[in-house]
């Protein structure tokens, strides 16, 4: 079946998606985007991605393409077009194409593009690496200052993505000025005893959709939430890591530069929260 995929208010066959080699997305990376969850067919948390669309594009002067209603009526056409049973909806919307190259943003004649696509993941929650974590590598951070904004400017987080594949893991942790900030596209955690230790919110780490649930869900089981930086050293010495994401949900983390962490399994507060989270974001699904 060849996938339908979403470009500017029309629903057509991949192949014949078209987009200008003036677009500011394709030239400049001047776009952000979205990546919503699919399990059982519905969207996971569709309002927390909406939410952050809008800042992102707040954030950059960009137009929104449309309201929120239309996006989602799109993401459940799209659902349904593609048999999507497990898996996620990429939405991506640029600046647009002006018709010629220049840094200088376009005035409003310039409509933004806006695409998506879905990619089919079955079992997505199911995963094996659930069972068994991720190790992870630390690299630098050379990332720019607006992490905040999720921009399609991925080459360094792709790069880190290699590091990672380099040396045998599964992902990498960034670190600047001594402290963990987030993974290539997760934010990081660990946990000593009955604390989970999180960087906080600023602009250098993307708000994570999944984080803000997570550190509700944790709350509301009587962990305690500490937002602070922490080091790789500490990390070593936690009982428990972990990462969170759109899509990998809650996943362990096992080993940081090669230290096993805890009993070198996925620690028991990790795996409640993981279930905790699919659970509860399974019953609020659209
Ligand atoms: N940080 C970065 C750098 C990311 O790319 C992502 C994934 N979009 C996240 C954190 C996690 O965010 P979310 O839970 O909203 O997927």
């Amino acid at each position: 079946m060849t996938r339908t995929v979403y470009l500017n208010g029309t629903y057509l066959p991949e192949a014949e998606a078209m987009i200008s080699i003036f677009d500011r997305g394709f030239l400049m990376a001047d776009g952000v985007y979205e990546v919503t969850s699919v399990l059982g067919g519905k969207l996971i948390d569709f309002a927390g991605h909406c939410a952050r669309l809008a800042r992102s594009l707040r954030e950059l002067e960009m137009t929104a393409p449309c309201p929120d209603a239309d996006l989602l009526a799109a993401h459940r056409e799209l659902i349904r077009l593609n048999d999507l049973v497990d898996g996620m909806v990429y939405l991506q919307v640029t600046r647009g194409n002006p018709g010629d190259r220049d840094f200088a943003y376009p005035g409003p004649e310039t409509k933004p593009t806006l695409v998506m696509f879905t990619q089919s993941k079955l079992g997505l929650a199911d995963i094996p690496a659930a069972k068994t974590g991720w190790k992870v590598i630390s690299v630098p951070d050379v990332r720019w200052g607006r992490r905040d904004i999720k921009t399609t400017q991925l080459l360094y987080p792709s790069m880190a993505k290699m590091m990672a594949k380099a040396a045998h893991v599964d992902d990498a942790w960034f670190v600047e000025d001594g402290a963990v900030t987030e993974g290539t596209s997760n934010n990081a955690y660990i946990i000593k005893g009955n604390r989970i230790v999180t960087r906080q919110l600023s602009n250098d780490i993307l708000h994570g959709i999944t984080r803000a649930a997570v550190l509700r869900f944790a709350a509301e089981a009587q962990m305690e939430v500490e937002e602070r930086p922490f080091t790789i050293a500490e990390a070593q010495r936690a009982d428990e890591a972990f990462i969170t994401s759109a899509s990998a949900f809650v996943m362990p983390v096992v080993e940081i530069d090669s230290t096993a962490i805890g009993n070198g399994k996925p620690g028991p507060l990790t795996t409640r929260l993981r279930e905790i989270y699919l659970d509860e974001m399974r019953k609020a699904a659209i």
